[in-house]
């Protein structure tokens, strides 16, 4: 088990059979220990891409995001939710349906953070079904950015985000992937993956 298996089986709770909360270290309080080496292990899957810049959504991909971004030396950009933007017009939007609220929102970026130039390591700390990557994808091809590869904390690879993701043709680097969660018991099963 890698350091954030370890910490899921420690501290995450089986909320139910396909929701895992994580509020005690990466969700609400946030243990900065954890995203430091969450940051350093995406620099060392994604070394050598030519990233200058990470993408997440807003709100609980931002922590993972800003550590990952001091660790590539690069800024970090947050898609926005809310609707009353002060952004003005020139602005990227997609709409993302929420896996947590069940709700379809429009997510923004600013034209001016996100251009044709730029190399981007989208991040994020969950992948459920998909959305939010599709969201965050769809900006940066409106921007004509280069998606270099994806870095999620945990897949659940119960549901079909990732298999989305892959097919499309993205390198997806996922931490840990729980394959399956019992409500009951509080049990969580990781897919076998090569890493220290
Ligand atoms: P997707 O868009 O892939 O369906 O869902 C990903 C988003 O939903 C993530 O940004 C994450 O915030 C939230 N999410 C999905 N599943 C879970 C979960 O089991 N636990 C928590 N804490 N968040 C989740």
């Amino acid at each position: 088990m890698n350091f954030l298996e370890e910490r899921i089986i420690k501290d995450g709770v089986v909320k139910s059979n396909t929701i895992l909360k994580v509020d005690s270290f990466l969700n609400h309080q946030i243990d900065i220990g954890l995203l430091d080496e969450i940051g350093k292990e995406f620099k060392k899957r994604f070394d050598g891409e030519p990233i200058n810049k990470i993408l997440t959504i807003e709100a609980s991909g931002i922590g993972i995001a800003c550590i990952t971004a001091l660790h590539f030396g690069v800024p970090m950009v947050f898609a926005k939710k809310s609707k009353t933007s002060n952004l003005g017009n020139d602005v990227y939007t997609a709409e993302v349906k929420s896996f947590t609220h069940n709700e379809v929102r429009t997510i923004i970026v600013s034209k001016d953070y996100l251009t044709e130039n730029d190399h981007v390591l989208i991040v994020d700390d969950f992948l459920a079904n998909g959305c939010a990557l599709k969201g965050l994808i769809s900006v940066c091809r409106q921007a004509n950015a280069t998606v270099e590869g994806i870095g999620i904390a945990v897949e659940k690879g119960f549901q079909n985000g990732g298999q989305i993701i892959r097919e499309l043709g993205y390198r997806v680097e996922s931490l840990a992937i729980v394959d399956s969660m019992n409500a009951k018991t509080g049990a969580v099963v990781f897919r076998d993956q090569d890493i220290d």
